[in-house]
């Protein structure tokens, strides 16, 4: 399924980073321009340069690109010395772009407009829901311990723990290096005989 969300956020960080506005579609069909989520309607156009104004009346707020291409991106040409007398709208780039795209699917597409909807907004009769499988944080390798089922082994570290604790009561207490050995040779003689 599209991501509109991602789209969002993307164009978001590059409004951020260079004044890059995307142009997108209306309510009423007419080009928009997006910039940090403000909204702008063309007031003029002049040899190919726009003229944009915000669409909050009372909002002076303008801006020029050059070109209106409804999908298209482009450098926003604006003073930084206006402010907006109002706040950003969040969620309408998203709303009207998953608009534009269900638009422009039905437009090209011969699938039942239901299908097209449903498959775009994910809700209501025959919505496909599709999973996007990701790496997972930990690989599965990592923790899973299928393989030693199979192979009967086992699966925690209790058994030697429980060694240890034995070993460590056949020692004395604090014992030097030599002590040590002799007794890990003592223990792998006794394995051996076990065997
Ligand atoms: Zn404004």
């Amino acid at each position: 399924m599209f991501d509109i969300n991602q789209l969002s956020d993307d164009l978001n960080k590059l409004s951020m980073e260079n004044k890059c506005g995307q142009v997108t579609m209306s309510q009423k069909q007419k080009p928009l321009l997006c910039l940090n989520n403000y909204f702008y309607r063309i007031s003029t156009k002049n040899n190919g340069n726009v003229f944009w104004r915000c669409t909050v009346t009372g909002c002076n707020v303008r801006c020029t690109t050059f070109g209106d291409t409804i999908g298209q991106k482009y450098a926003v040409n604006i003073n930084d010395s206006f402010i907006h007398c109002h706040a950003p709208d969040t969620t309408k780039f998203a709303n009207l772009e998953k608009r534009r795209f269900i638009k422009e699917k039905a437009s090209v597409s011969d699938e039942p407009a239901r299908k097209i909807i449903s498959q775009n907004t994910g809700r209501g009769r025959g919505v496909k829901y599709s999973t996007i499988h990701r790496k997972p944080k930990y690989l599965i390798e990592l923790w899973s311990i299928h393989k030693r089922l199979i192979d009967d082994i086992p699966r925690t570290t209790n058994y030697c723990e429980s060694w240890h604790n034995a070993f460590g009561n056949m020692l004395k207490k604090h014992p030097n290096v030599y002590c040590l050995i002799d007794s890990l040779r003592h223990e792998n003689k006794n394995k051996m005989f076990e065997l």
